[in-house]
């Protein structure tokens, strides 16, 4: 069973389509939108009466639901990098705790409102707030991410490990201490060739 809601919009109220939510289950909440437990293949047909009657839809399964607790699950199971320092997944940037916004590496958006996309995602994580679907993320980084999936959770799932930084950091480093010698082997050979 899967929860939805229907409500209002701008174009038109729900109570005048009390009678066909009713008949298919719905009841009335406090907010005056019409919520119930529906089969699956009933979905995609409210789905469909809704755009048609221009009314709002939305599932809301536990599954999908995006909680208000997920920052103190990030916390609560990822320990930070160094001190209280984690490293955004997406560019590396060390953030202190409280600049880190914790990001869904597959969003809310997309996995909240396609049951396909839950039932992928079930296999790998139980639920949209699962610590595994957590990361930290810099602000600028999870602006630009937004709702966008393929590449940026490929980034995200190497980038969640801190271990994948800090290699990058020790290669940039090897690579400016080799540059920076170089510099000094050819200078003290031209000087060792001219004298
Ligand atoms: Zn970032």
């Amino acid at each position: 069973m899967v929860q939805v809601r229907v409500g209002s919009t701008k174009y038109r109220k729900v109570w005048r389509s009390w009678l066909h939510l009713r008949r298919i289950g719905l009841r009335k909440d406090g907010s005056g939108a019409y919520r119930g437990d529906l089969k699956r293949r009933q979905v995609e047909k409210l789905k469909q009466y809704c755009e048609k009657k221009r009314l709002s839809f939305r599932i809301d399964n536990e599954y999908g639901r995006r909680g208000g607790s997920y920052r103190s699950i990030f916390f609560r199971t990822h320990a930070p990098a160094f001190g209280n320092y984690y490293f955004c997944a997406y560019c590396g940037r060390l953030l202190p705790e409280n600049q880190v916004t914790v990001d869904h590496l597959y969003p809310v958006g997309t996995a909240s409102q396609d049951l396909k996309v839950q039932k992928k995602l079930k296999r790998r994580i139980s639920g949209i707030n699962d610590p595994d679907n957590l990361v930290a993320a810099c602000r600028a980084c999870n602006q630009k991410k937004g709702i966008q999936t393929g590449r940026w959770i490929r980034r995200g799932k190497i980038g969640r490990h801190a271990w994948y930084w800090e290699l990058r950091w020790a290669f940039r480093f090897a690579l400016a201490a080799g540059v920076v010698f170089l510099i000094l082997w050819v200078g003290y050979q031209v000087t060792a060739m001219s004298s």
